[in-house]
């Protein structure tokens, strides 16, 4: 029923279809879902002087004469109707007497929506909605969709009040009544007809609520779904004991209590009998690292092989190498692109044989055809740049692997929710002892010679420092002439102290060299593009002057930010820019208001939506029409709520719920696209 094509419905012919298709209608169901971008209230009909001037209403008046008007500018007729309403005349003017002269008879009677304009004795109208004064259907909330050239907004209402016609009664509901009760949401037919003609602002409000409850609860129950085929018991617990102890007292640190409790939540999942399926939200330098090591220690503990998967080349070498400065008699291997090919074939037999038991490397290379003898644990330091998809094959790699997700954006609760589905979350919310909040501050360009100065007293001190430039990823070429302009420029400047320049353009041997360079202090300052934003770790680094802040998002500055203030130093950071937008400016306050990861992450919610910062789409989540990951924060606690309540009348074969779920046929393919 719902896949019939438009060509069914009267006045849409193969010509019109082909227009409609255009923006994306083709079936009865694509109109059904093509809600209305606002509404015209047209349920009124007045006089003319209950209607102020410049304002919209309705009348209905009688034509009494027609006539047309040659107008020299646009070279074409225009048609003027004479009509009288009540003791009033007016006139109602449309640009193209060719086009509109048919449709008005004089002595008859027609509605007119649109602005009234007044002037005197006299009223005005200028190209407004009409229909003859038997067509009721003229008046009521009418609908405005989103057109296309040729397609008219008469047209478009057209369509989807035939197809609401054609359906009426067949509308079969996506939730099962006993949930409509509980959520308080009115069947899914009479949405439909609210929200495509509503008759009165109580039914498009609850028509609405329905049909947003709809888009979170269905896209947080495939998600759910989806992961849940991963979250099957395990067969044989992991067993925690004195080895860990021993290895724990190797840390050259005290742990923080946030610290011990994450590794609490992490060993009991591992200890339960049950897949791990956990993230754990840290700020920058909150100590991700150290529990992601001890959490692969223990699966070797266990007889099995443990994965850290870093977003970068660069990343994955600082991993590994701190991973053998603590724990060098555990066979470990570093797997990245820039491992010789004659390395990694050696690599990966041992790692098929078993005899490496702990695998560090980039996302890319473990997604080849590297087999594993006994995968226990995957951790992925994930930093927001993998997607669901990539993270389910990673999973897909042993039967049921661990997995742990380290995430250094904290995000409210109820979107981790939905971006995570089911996964149990953790926090690290308390940084280790004696770390200085970072200060923070913006150079106007006629500070800019004094923050130099600055820095080269810090240099002078002992200190090191980083400059960042932009990245722009249209032009290769200008992001790494910005880059090398500004080494120029810092030579000059620094002499003698030595700087460095490090980008994505060069090659991994290259980058090595430098970065061993500034981890080793030989380099004094280091101009970089975002490659260093990743998890980089020089303690003895307190300064940052950050270019072109303009180009950066709010949680990037803020991951940039995470490179310095790492030590017991105090550090700096230096946002420079010559022209801030208004949003631009909002960052930068941000910044330099707070230290805190969660107030920055709220803040960047707020300014560019949830959307564009988690990459929405690129995690396979489908457009939201009327449903928004913001504003609609409780429905999504709702709707979480009753989904696991749902879940749990399934398992005990409560019929209308077993229906529900085997009616989504969760398709991967579909559903994580890349
Ligand atoms: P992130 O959470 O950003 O990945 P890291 O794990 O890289 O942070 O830790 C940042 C730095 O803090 C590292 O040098 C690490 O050794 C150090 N560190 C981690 N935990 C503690 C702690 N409890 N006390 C002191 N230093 C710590
Ligand atoms: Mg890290």
């Amino acid at each position: 029923m719902y896949d019939q094509p438009l060509t069914r419905l009267k006045g849409v012919g193969e010509k019109k279809a082909e227009k409609l298709k255009k923006i994306g209608l083709v079936t009865f169901d694509d109109v059904l879902y093509d809600f209305p971008r606002r509404y015209m209230d047209r349920r009124f009909v007045k006089h003319v002087t209950e209607i102020a001037s410049e304002e919209m209403g309705v009348i209905s008046a009688r034509v009494i004469k027609k006539r047309t008007k040659y107008i020299q500018k646009t070279k074409k007729e225009m048609l003027i109707l004479d009509v009288t309403e009540g003791y009033f005349t007016g006139e109602i003017l449309f640009f193209s007497s060719k086009f509109f002269m048919g449709d008005f008879e004089e002595g008859s009677h027609y509605f007119f929506y649109g602005k009234v304009e007044k002037s005197g004795p006299l009223f005005k109208m200028i190209q407004p909605d009409y229909a003859p004064i038997e067509d009721t259907s003229f008046l009521g909330i009418i609908p405005i969709y989103n057109a296309t050239l040729g397609i008219s907004q008469n047209d478009l209402v057209s369509v989807h009040r035939q197809v609401l016609r054609y359906l009426a009664n067949q509308i079969e509901d996506t939730l099962p009544e006993s949930l409509r009760a509980i959520a308080g949401i009115i069947p899914l037919e009479t949405a439909m007809h609210q929200i495509h003609f509503p008759t009165s602002k109580e039914g498009y409000v609850t028509a609405k609520k329905r049909i947003v409850y709809d888009e979170l609860f269905f896209l947080q129950l495939r998600l759910i779904l989806l992961k849940r085929n991963y979250h099957k018991p395990l067969l044989k617990p992991f067993v925690l004991d004195a080895q860990m102890d021993a290895v724990m007292t190797r840390i050259p640190f005290e742990l923080t209590n946030a610290q011990n409790a994450v590794l609490r939540d992490i060993f009991e999942d591992l200890q339960s009998g049950y897949s791990m399926n956990r993230l754990v939200q840290g700020d920058v330098g909150s100590g991700k690292t150290i529990i992601a090591f001890l959490t692969l220690l223990l699966s070797v503990f266990n007889g099995k092989q443990g994965i850290l998967l870093a977003p970068t080349t660069l990343l994955a070498e600082q991993h590994y190498e701190n991973f053998v400065k603590l724990f060098p008699d555990f066979t470990s291997c570093l797997l990245t692109s820039s491992v010789l090919t004659s390395e990694k074939k050696r690599i990966k037999a041992a790692i098929l044989e078993g005899t490496i038991k702990v695998i560090i490397g980039t996302h890319a290379v473990i997604q080849d055809d590297v087999k594993f003898s006994n995968l226990g644990v995957v951790i992925t330091d994930e930093q927001h740049r993998f997607g669901i998809r990539q993270r389910l094959s990673a999973l897909q790699k042993a039967e049921k692997p661990h997995a742990l997700i380290m995430s250094a954006t904290p995000i409210p609760r109820t979107l981790s929710l939905i971006l995570y589905g089911d996964m149990d979350i953790s926090v690290i919310d308390q940084m280790p002892q004696g770390r200085k909040p970072i200060k923070t501050h913006f150079v106007l360009p006629s500070k800019v010679a004094e923050m130099y100065a600055f820095i080269a007293q810090k240099l002078e001190e002992g200190r090191q420092g980083y400059v960042i430039c932009p990245l722009i990823e249209e032009s290769e070429t200008i992001d790494l002439n910005a880059a090398e302009t500004v080494y120029k420029a810092m030579i000059k400047r620094f002499a003698p102290f030595k700087v460095g320049l490090i980008h994505g353009k060069m090659k991994a041997i290259d980058k090595d060299a430098i970065m061993h360079a500034f981890k080793s202090g030989e380099i004094a300052l280091l101009v970089s593009t975002t490659v260093i934003e990743v998890g980089i770790h020089v303690a003895n680094a307190t300064s940052m002057v950050i270019m072109n802040t303009e180009r950066f998002g709010l949680s990037q500055l803020h991951q940039l930010r995470g490179r310095v203030g790492r030590g017991d130093e105090q550090s700096y950071c230096f946002l420079l820019s010559e022209k801030l937008s208004t949003t631009a400016k909002q960052r930068v306050e941000t910044l330099v208001g707070s230290n805190d990861g969660f107030e920055v992450a709220e803040k960047d919610l707020e300014l560019r939506g949830p959307g564009e910062i988690f990459g929405l789409r690129q995690h396979g989540i489908p457009e939201l029409k009327m449903a928004n990951l913001i504003k609609h924060k409780e429905v999504i606690a709702a709707v979480q709520k009753h989904i696991r309540m749902i879940l749990e009348e399934y398992n005990m074969n409560h019929q209308a719920y077993v229906t529900l779920i085997n009616k989504q046929n969760i398709n991967l393919e579909k559903w994580f696209t890349l």
